[in-house]
């Protein structure tokens, strides 16, 4: 089987590679030269952990090439994934600009039966914008051509990409026609073999499902910062309440945590698109905006406890910051709570030593090389520091040297973010530690 995948990203370039894996024939399309350029030299673009063994594999058995033409492989291949981009517009609504333009493209230049499967998070309606988009091109050209289009919505988390893909909960695939019923089964069965679940709906309700999840695990997380710092207030401790909870089967352990809020690409932007998909069908999504507001404040959290512990004033301190990534086993920095401290802690006129395992490139990217002093390892970031923040839960920073590190810091604060550490084990050694929610 041949198909092309349309957007080399994150969810392009894993969903590809791991077609290729299983024996499809795959090309993956980008428009950004430079990143296929590097890809077709063995450079893969974006940290994912096992990705660039795997790509290197299947290029090199040629079942995985790479091309800027979309027009020069459609028709060769008999299904095409898109998985471009859909930012947030100004609005908060999804930017389907890059969407609609692969389906003209698709409408433009292919002469046989195509299934065009969209894999990018889009809201409800947009298949029957991307149907009518080729349709429009078929006209245009005064051609007959079958084709149908169906949804494929992914849930892969950065970090765990491949493992997602090979072993997913589940697949949905929303189609409305018998043979991309057919088509999407036979590209799936493969995976079958692992135990999972394809689940086959009408188009809209596919759509709807992506939006859905995700806006359910923001949900969970702001709710559980809303009630860390309740727990704060009252002398709870979140930890403990979190595993009281975690217990009760329809609760459920998982995305109970606190934090200092949620980032990265999908939820911030995808709950902002499910409320304004509401707003435009003239219903308010009030969860979701309280979910979004609790969001915003927890981004400040470090930045107001490290403020209490300095009564206020923060001018000349050095802080030392231990991640940067939205989260581990990324470098995404898309939308990062570390981007609202930084700047916080620049405003207030601290110095930053920083360490990330994988994001400082793109850090440096985002903030200038100049900014902060980006560290060589998480030793040399709390180098004469004021304070240590924990800002994304790396597991090198799970059990680092105390010892080491007490000489080094100038004095022993360790504001935790992410609730890794044990109180009294960092008490005994000396640190003034404080966390989310207690
Ligand atoms: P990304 O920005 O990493 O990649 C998108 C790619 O599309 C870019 O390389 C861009 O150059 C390319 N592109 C844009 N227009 C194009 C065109 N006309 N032709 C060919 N290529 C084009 O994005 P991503 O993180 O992979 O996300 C893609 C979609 O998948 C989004 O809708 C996102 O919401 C969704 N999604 C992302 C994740 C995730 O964890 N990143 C998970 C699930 C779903």
């Amino acid at each position: 089987m041949k198909i092309a995948i349309v957007g080399t990203g994150y969810v392009g370039l894993v969903t590809g590679t791991c077609f290729a894996e299983i024996g499809v024939d795959v090309t993956c399309v980008d428009t950004n030269i430079n990143k296929i350029e590097a890809l077709k030299k063995g450079i893969i673009p974006i940290y994912e952990p096992g990705l660039e063994e795997m790509v290197l594999r299947n290029a090199k058995s040629d079942r995985l090439k790479f091309t800027t033409s979309l027009e020069s492989c459609l028709n060769d291949v008999e299904v095409i994934f898109s998985a471009v981009g859909t930012p947030p517009d100004e609005d908060g609504s999804a930017d389907l600009s890059y969407v609609l333009e692969v389906a003209r493209t698709i409408g433009r230049y292919m002469n046989k039966y195509k299934l065009v499967v969209t894999k990018s998070t889009v809201p409800v309606g947009t298949a029957q914008k991307v149907r009518k988009a080729i349709q429009d091109e078929l006209d245009k050209r005064k051609v007959n051509i079958e084709f149908d289009v169906a949804s494929n919505p992914e849930f892969l988390k950065e970090g765990n990409a491949i493992s997602d893909f090979m072993s997913p909960d589940r697949v949905v695939v929303g189609v409305e026609s018998v043979r991309a019923e057919k088509i999407m089964s036979k590209l799936y069965k493969p995976f079958l073999l692992n135990n999972f679940r394809v689940i086959f709906m009408d188009i809209p309700s596919a759509e709807m499902t992506k939006y859905a999840a995700n806006s359910m695990l923001a949900t969970r997380i702001s709710f559980m910062n809303d009630i860390a710092n309740l727990c704060e207030l009252v002398g709870a401790d979140v930890n403990m309440v979190r595993s009281g909870i975690g217990s009760d089967t329809r609760i459920g352990r998982k995305f109970l945590y606190p934090g200092i809020g949620y980032g990265g690409s999908c939820f911030p932007k995808d709950v902002k698109a499910l409320i304004k998909t509401a707003e435009q069908n003239g219903y308010k999504m009030r969860v979701l905006k309280a979910v979004e507001e609790v969001n915003e404040i927890q981004k400040s959290i470090l930045f107001e406890k490290l403020l209490k512990q300095f009564d206020g004033n923060l001018k000349g301190k050095t802080i030392a910051l231990w991640g940067l990534a939205f989260k581990p086993e990324t470098d995404d920095m898309r939308e990062a709570p570390s981007l609202v401290l930084i700047d916080k802690l620049i405003k207030a006129g601290c110095s930053i030593r920083a360490y990330d395992p994988a994001a400082m490139e793109e850090c440096k990217r985002r903030v200038g090389d100049n900014t902060i002093y980006f560290a060589r390892d998480m030793y040399d970031a709390v180098l004469d520091a004021d304070a240590l923040l924990l800002v994304t839960e790396w597991k090198e920073f799970r059990l680092p040297s105390w010892a080491v590190i007490k000489k080094t810091m100038l004095q022993k604060i360790v504001l935790d973010g992410r609730n890794i550490y044990d109180r009294k084990e960092m008490e005994e050694q000396g640190f003034i530690y404080h966390y989310i929610g207690k």
